[in-house]
Formats: C-alpha cells, sequence, structure tokens
C-alpha cells in the first residue's frame, strides 16, 4: 500500500518525466523525495528512482537536499561486516613497475572504471586473457571477470601505478594512470543498434540511455550483478583500508577523457555521478 509521501512522490515524479519541470516544481519533488528518506526509504532506492528520469537538475537538488541533512549526522567508519573483501587473484605474467602513485602516502587517490570492450561469457578466462594482453603492450592494471572476481600481474601491488587511463585530466590534475587504480571489467560495452558488439557478438543483456552525464546515448551490454556488488565492494573496502582513498575520485574513462571514451557508460547501472552518490550513502551509514 502507498503511503500519502510515496503517492505524490510517485505522481510528481511521473508528471515531471513526461511533460517536464522548472526549478520551482523540481524543488517540490526534492521535498517528497526528502520526506520520504525521513520515513525510512533508503536514499539509494530514492536515487535510483530519480536516475530513471534522466535528470542532472533534479539529481542535484535532491542530492543538495539530503547531503545537506547528512552532514549534521555523526560520521561513520565502516565495520569489517560492511562489505566483503573482493577476491584478487595474481596472474602469472611480468609487468613493470611504474612506481608509486603521485599522493602523499604513495597510495592510489580514487579508481577509474572501464570497460575491456571484450567477451565476457568465459567468466575468469577472459579477466586472465585481458591481463596478459595488456602486459603485453605495456599496460596493466585490476580486470574483473564477469563472476566478480579480480585478477592482476603477480608484479603489480595495488599501490603501484599501471597505465591504463592514457591522456585525461580530473579536478585539475592530469595524467590520471599516476593518480588512480585502474578496473577493467570484462564486458563488449558499447554495441550498434542491433546490440553486436564490435567482434560481431549479438548480446541481448543490453540497456539503451540517452546522453546523461557521463553516459553517451546509445546500446550498452550490461555489466553483471557479481560485477555490480564487487565493484561497490572494492570501493568500500579501499575507503575502509586507505585512507588516501576518495569518493570523489571514483571516476569513469568516459569523465577524464570524454572526447575518446565512452566507458563504462551505460554499462554501469548508474550514471558515475549517481554511482559516487551511493558509495557515499553506503559508507556514511556502514551499510
Ligand atoms: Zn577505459
Amino acid at each position: 500500500m502507498f503511503t500519502a509521501v510515496e503517492g505524490i512522490f510517485l505522481l510528481l515524479k511521473t508528471i515531471f518525466k513526461w511533460f517536464g519541470a522548472n526549478d520551482d516544481k523540481m524543488k517540490w519533488l526534492a521535498k517528497a523525495a526528502d520526506e520520504l528518506h525521513a520515513k525510512g526509504w533508503a536514499r539509494e532506492k530514492i536515487i535510483m528512482d530519480l536516475d530513471e528520469m534522466q535528470n542532472d537538475r533534479l539529481e542535484k537538488q535532491v542530492r543538495a537536499l539530503m547531503v545537506e541533512k547528512k552532514s549534521q549526522l555523526e560520521p561513520m567508519r565502516l565495520s569489517a561486516q560492511s562489505y566483503e573483501v573482493p577476491e584478487i587473484i595474481d596472474v602469472d605474467v611480468d609487468m613493470k613497475t611504474q612506481g608509486k602513485y603521485l599522493t602523499k602516502s604513495g597510495n592510489a587517490r580514487g579508481l577509474v572504471v572501464h570497460y575491456t570492450a571484450g567477451r565476457m561469457e568465459n567468466g575468469d578466462k577472459d579477466a586472465i586473457n585481458t591481463v596478459k594482453s595488456m602486459a603485453k603492450r605495456g599496460l596493466g592494471c585490476l580486470v574483473m571477470s564477469s563472476t566478480g572476481k579480480i585478477f592482476k600481474s603477480k608484479d603489480q601491488g595495488l599501490n603501484e601505478v599501471a597505465w591504463h587511463a592514457g591522456k585525461s585530466s580530473w579536478k585539475g590534475k592530469t595524467g590520471i594512470s599516476r593518480y588512480c587504480m585502474g578496473m577493467e571489467i570484462c564486458c563488449p560495452g558499447k554495441l550498434d543498434e542491433n546490440g553486436k558488439a564490435w567482434f560481431g557478438t549479438v548480446y541481448n543483456n543490453s540497456r539503451d540511455v540517452k546522453a546523461e552525464a557521463n553516459r553517451k546515448a546509445g546500446k550498452y551490454a550490461k555489466f553483471s550483478p557479481e560485477q555490480e556488488k564487487s565493484l561497490i565492494d572494492f570501493c568500500l573496502w579501499q575507503l575502509d583500508v586507505n585512507p588516501e582513498f576518495d569518493i570523489d575520485w571514483i571516476c569513469g574513462h568516459d569523465e577524464i577523457a570524454p572526447a575518446r571514451k565512452s566507458d563504462p557508460g551505460g554499462s554501469l547501472n548508474w550514471a558515475m555521478p549517481a554511482f559516487r552518490w551511493i558509495i557515499k550513502d553506503k559508507f556514511s551509514k556502514g551499510i
């Protein structure tokens, strides 16, 4: 059964989605969302709901309202039970180290999310092959299989730079490989309008997205639920163990090199700003 506030929220959302609304009207929706949150709706659920509307203005207003409220709460560290430490497996391949990250502690400040634009149907094998083929080209980073397991070269520590971002910039810095780890997620990524990947296979697990935030419009193969869970776990784990790690430095390749790149785009269930918001929310609540 819907309560009155839920009813108002859903009705406003539908009307504004189809007919548009000015800033003042959007504030009504933001208020309704805020009340729902006060009544116990998870922030994540509200944001995901609003994310469907693909409206940046609205997302900003809702966030401003909710973040304002959140800042009045006590900050909370996660407990070790809050997430599963992702499984990271060494692959027997040689990688030349590029030294430590350009941060005070030498640890990574964030994570760049990529897709491999390759196959995902062969499980861990796809990831191991990617680690090997990247190493041959002098590239390296973490590679996640469709099962959510993470692979890397045996020679590369988590606090060692590897090339993955190319020419890139974020928050006033350039050459983002020197600041952030990279996570290549096994997935064909952008597809043509018939769902066909560049290597010819048709994927039915696709998502059509409009241009929004980092996302370029089009059809994308979806990351698996195991991959999305593992990505979230990885970020929460880094926040817990790596004091350098900053949520605002969890970024998409398509955010730090927007003219050249479209990963992760619509392969990830959320646009990158919403993804960071979810991590922030989980982190502050200690889920
Ligand atoms: Zn990439």
